[in-house]
């Protein structure tokens, strides 16, 4: 088994909420979900997670876009 992880803001350490088995391609892989046993802890951190989560996803969606763009630009800059 895989060693349990402290929790990142308390440093408890942290419980095993869920755990499921998934088969990728041919191999069976178990995931497990941690919690801190303390939920307004968990609550924090899971908004700091969030929070994260959010602000990478919309750098990658700024990133994407400009991506897009630079593209469109090029193609309209373009004479013939
Ligand atoms: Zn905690």
């Amino acid at each position: 088994m895989s060693k349990n992880s402290p929790c990142i803001r308390c440093g408890k350490e942290r419980i095993v909420a869920k755990s499921w088995t998934e088969y990728i391609g041919a191999s069976l892989v178990t995931y497990t979900t941690t919690v801190c046993p303390d939920p307004e802890c968990q609550k924090i951190v899971d908004d700091q997670l969030k929070k994260r989560k959010d602000k990478l996803e919309t750098i990658q969606r700024e990133s994407l876009r400009r991506k897009v763009e630079n593209k469109r630009n090029r193609k309209t800059k373009k004479k013939k």
